[in-house]
Order: structure tokens, then C-alpha cells, then sequence
């Protein structure tokens, strides 16, 4: 349901996605693990389009763009069925936390302001934070605040999820708060990519596992596969150093 053909994108003369091809069915959990600097993140921002890749095709459900040449439309498309969480949460301050959830309902998806609450306040609750719906950013924790952006992913009912190392700006002990949500909305099958460092929940939660490296994949597989009877030299090592 999501696939992605022959992507590259270069920063000037840094090659950092070099013919990536990446498959994800319908109700998948992805994890995509890889050292700094692989091009995971680039990898996820191209998925969207928040960076605009130098080549490839992207399908998502019915729709595959050309990178090379993507329209307005296209490109409109790919980010209706996306929803991506940032390691940095991305709230707006001057937002409570129901109003960060209801923005892109009300924004890009014209809803009127009753249906974007009542959802808002839905997904709110999925994350335990029904009791936090007027909260400013300022006044929640980082694991709060990442269960917001979490929130108003869920609400906007992508196709995909794009979670971009979203417990590594977090202090170890809120990491587990967000990492239970996220396997709760895994169980309930929606569709993710997650870039993450967190082994334990890769191990859990993937369906499978992308080891990236110097912006090409270098191995896929299930997690049994990957974690333990990798069959790449770098991979080995990087799980190594890792776990
Ligand atoms: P990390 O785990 O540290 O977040 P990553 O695997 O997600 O790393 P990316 O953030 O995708 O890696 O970066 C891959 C490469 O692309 C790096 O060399 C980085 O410096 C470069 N890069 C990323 N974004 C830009 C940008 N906007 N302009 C120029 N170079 C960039």
C-alpha cells in the first residue's frame, strides 16, 4: 500500500538517499533503524514531501507520484495521506492542546470547528490525555507534549504515520509513556514508518525491520531476522554497539 521506487535525494554533492526501495502494506509496523547521518530522517521527510526528493516514484494507496516532476496535486495528495510525528513534537506554544490537534482538521481539511473538536477530543483521549485538552505545550512534559503530536496525527486519519525518532528528545524516564501509546495505536493497526533507536520496541513492535546505512538500505527483514541472525557485516556491528 505504500512504495517507494528508486528514491534518491542528494544535498548538493551528498548523495543521501541513493535508490531506496521500500514496500509497507496495509497495517504495517516499519521500523527503520541506521546510524547518524543515514538518511533516515531524509528518508521519511521525502515520503511527505517536506523534502522534495531528486528522484523515484512514491505510491500510497491508489495514488504514485514521479518525483522528478510531481504536480501541485501530487504533492497535495501524498501529504493528505501522511501524518508525520516530529522528535521535536512541533506544537504550536500559543495552542492548547486540543487547538494543535484541531488545526489541520480545521485548516487543511475544512472541517467545521464542532467535527474538528469532537474528533480532536476523541483522539486526545486515545493517548490519555482527556484531562489535558486546554493545557498549553508550556505546561505539559515532553511525554505529554509527543502524545499531542501524536494526537493530531491520528486525528487527521492518514493512510501512514511517519514517526520520526520520536522518543529521542524525550528524558528516559517519559520515554515509556509515549512508546505504550504508540504500540496501543499499532495494535489497532494503523499503518507506520518509525525511525527509532529504541531496540526493545523494535523487537516488539515491528512487523519489519529497514537497517539503513550511508543512505542505502543495506538490510530488511523481520525482526527475528535482523536482531538475531543478521547476515551483513554492518549490520552485526551496528546492532552491536547498539544493544
Ligand atoms: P540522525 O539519526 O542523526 O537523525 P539520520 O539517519 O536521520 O540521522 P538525516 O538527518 O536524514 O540522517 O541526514 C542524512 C544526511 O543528510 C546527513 O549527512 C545530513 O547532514 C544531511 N542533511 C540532512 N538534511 C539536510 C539539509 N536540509 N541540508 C543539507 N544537508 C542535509
Amino acid at each position: 500500500m505504500i512504495k517507494v521506487n528508486r528514491l534518491s535525494k542528494a544535498f548538493g554533492k551528498n548523495e543521501v538517499l541513493q535508490s531506496i526501495d521500500l514496500s509497507v502494506e496495509k497495517g504495517e509496523v516499519v521500523v527503520i533503524l541506521g546510524p547518524s547521518g543515514s538518511g533516515k530522517t531524509t528518508l521519511l521527510r521525502c515520503i511527505n514531501f517536506l523534502e522534495k526528493p531528486n528522484g523515484g516514484e512514491i505510491t500510497i494507496g491508489d495514488h504514485t507520484v514521479n518525483c522528478k516532476r510531481p504536480s501541485k496535486l501530487d504533492i497535495h495528495i501524498l501529504r493528505r495521506k501522511t501524518a508525520m510525528v516530529f522528535q521535536h513534537y512541533n506544537l504550536f506554544k500559543h495552542k492548547t492542546a486540543l487547538e494543535n490537534v484541531m488545526e489541520g482538521l480545521i485548516i487543511v481539511q475544512k472541517l467545521s470547528k464542532e467535527k474538528a473538536k469532537e474528533i480532536s477530543v476523541q483522539m486526545l483521549e486515545k493517548v490519555g490525555l482527556g484531562s489535558k485538552l486546554d493545557a498549553y505545550p508550556s505546561r505539559l512534559s515532553g511525554g505529554q507534549q509527543q502524545r499531542v503530536g501524536i494526537a493530531r496525527a491520528l486525528a487527521l486519519n492518514p493512510e501512514v504515520i511517519l514517526f520520526d525518532e520520536p522518543t529521542s528528545s524525550l528524558d528516559p524516564e517519559l520515554v515509556g509513556e509515549v512508546l505504550s501509546v504508540i504500540r496501543k495505536i499499532a495494535r489497532e493497526g494503523i499503518t507506520m514508518i518509525v525511525v527509532t533507536h529504541e531496540m526493545g520496541f523494535a523487537r516488539d513492535v515491528a512487523n519489519h525491520v529497514v537497517f539503513m546505512e550511508g543512505g542505502v538500505i543495506v538490510e530488511e527483514g523481520k525482526p527475528s531476522e535482523i536482531f538475531y541472525a543478521p547476515k551483513e557485516e554492518r549490520t552485526k556491528q551496528f546492532l552491536s554497539r547498539i544493544t
